[in-house]
């Protein structure tokens, strides 16, 4: 099969002829349709995510059609189309898989990281952590759902009695939770880089009723705010932003060092906290969700072997929504933008 090989930090992704996978006892074997490109993909390539399998196949947002099942994999027919999320696997048995937070199990594997990912034709995984694919959705639109939406909405109950809620950095994840806000009934405000006018604009489409500059302040306090930009010096901005008793959710798996601050914007019982991958329920709950929403995804496809491009693109921000790879040749290369379309 073909795909894109990740072998070590700095370089980029190498075309190659691979061996297609055996599904292993409870695992799926898909062919990849899609797999979206996550931030995290480029955490991995840097060197800030410090254990990677190796050599590797990134991408943890694939949507595929089963192939092949192994030994006692019984959830999913060969042709059904589900989905594979970051979280790849975990043990069952720790103090927090027994407490319904597998999100932090101590033996968690991550797709795409510790187990091959979807930037390749065929992968297999634990047909336990699949999701099936609501139908509404395309190829396309459905892969950023798998990381993006999902841990967005995790990070979204995590800021659950807000009604004012700032979304600090408003790309992939926030593109879809702002969505979801507004369906909620929640009031929502964009921060955006300084001068992005057009980011402003994506945002207030999405039915944000305030957009504007990460370096200044909201038109009023907010209840909560997320931040998805990986820029620590976006906590203090953000703290500066709520109330008392207002909640500060981190999204994101790496962020650059938060610079000290004064207790006075903590204090007033303001909370930060981080929010950290996703369990299975949070999962049931978001493809539960997206479809009443619904929620549109804007998307911009690449093919599997331009993947070192849409990397590029997504670090030099010029990707406006989420970078889809298109892997299945079937599928139609062109712009698809219809987070707005009616
Ligand atoms: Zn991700
Ligand atoms: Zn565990």
């Amino acid at each position: 099969m073909r795909a894109m090989l990740f072998e070590g930090v700095g370089t980029p992704l190498t075309e190659n002829d691979l061996p297609t996978p055996e599904p292993g006892d409870g695992q799926v074997l898909l062919k990849v349709r899609t797999c979206a490109v996550c931030r995290t993909d480029l955490h991995v390539i840097d060197g800030d995510l410090t254990r990677p399998k190796l050599p590797l196949v990134l991408g943890h947002e694939i949507v595929g059609v089963v192939e092949a099942t192994g030994r006692g994999a019984q959830r999913f027919n060969p042709g059904d189309r589900v989905g594979v999320p970051w979280l790849a696997s975990t043990c069952g048995t720790c103090e927090y898989c027994r407490a319904s937070h597998e999100n932090l199990c101590d033996e968690a594997r991550f797709t795409g990281y510790d187990v091959d990912g979807g930037y390749a034709e065929y992968t297999v995984a634990d047909e336990r952590f699949c999701f099936p694919i609501p139908a509404a959705y395309s190829d396309l639109q459905a892969a950023p759902l798998l990381c993006a939406g999902l841990i967005g909405y995790r990070s979204l109950r995590a800021a659950a009695t807000s009604t004012r809620l700032g979304l600090y950095g408003f790309g992939a994840a926030a593109h879809i939770i702002a969505q979801i806000a507004v369906h909620q009934g929640r009031q929502v405000f964009a921060f955006t880089k300084p001068n992005d006018a057009a980011g402003q604009q994506f945002a207030r489409e999405l039915g944000a009723v305030w957009a504007g500059p990460s370096n200044e302040p909201p038109p009023t306090p907010l209840d909560a705010a997320i931040i998805f930009a990986p820029i620590g010096a976006l906590v203090p901005a953000a703290l500066r932003a709520v109330r008392k008793g207002g909640t500060v959710v981190c999204a994101g798996i790496h962020m650059s060092e938060v610079p000290a601050f004064p207790y006075e914007i903590l204090w007033g019982e303001r909370v930060v906290r981080s929010v950290a991958n996703l369990t299975r329920t949070d999962g049931e709950e978001f493809f539960a969700i997206a479809p009443q929403v619904p929620v549109r995804t804007a998307v911009k496809p690449y093919r599997l072997v331009d993947a070192n491009t849409a990397l590029h693109d997504l670090r030099g921000g010029r990707v406006e929504g989420v970078a889809v790879l298109v892997v299945d040749p079937r599928i139609a290369i062109k712009k698809e933008h219809s987070a707005t379309s009616p």
